[in-house]
């Protein structure tokens, strides 16, 4: 099951027992993605939950 990061463009190999709604890491550029369908594979940016990202 492939999907495309939206942003980066890479495409992505989903593991076939991914769930909709499942938050994946795009190996490519890192970003947090949610699976927002199943059929058509299809990711969306994950909103950031991070609680900090300081430095
Ligand atoms: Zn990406």
């Amino acid at each position: 099951m492939n999907a495309t990061c939206p942003e980066c463009a890479a495409t992505i190999t989903m593991p076939a027992d991914t769930l909709a709604s499942e938050i994946i890491v795009c190996p490519d550029c890192g970003a947090e993605l949610e699976v927002i369908s199943l059929d058509p594979p299809t990711l969306a940016l994950a909103p950031e939950v991070e609680e900090d990202w300081g430095e």
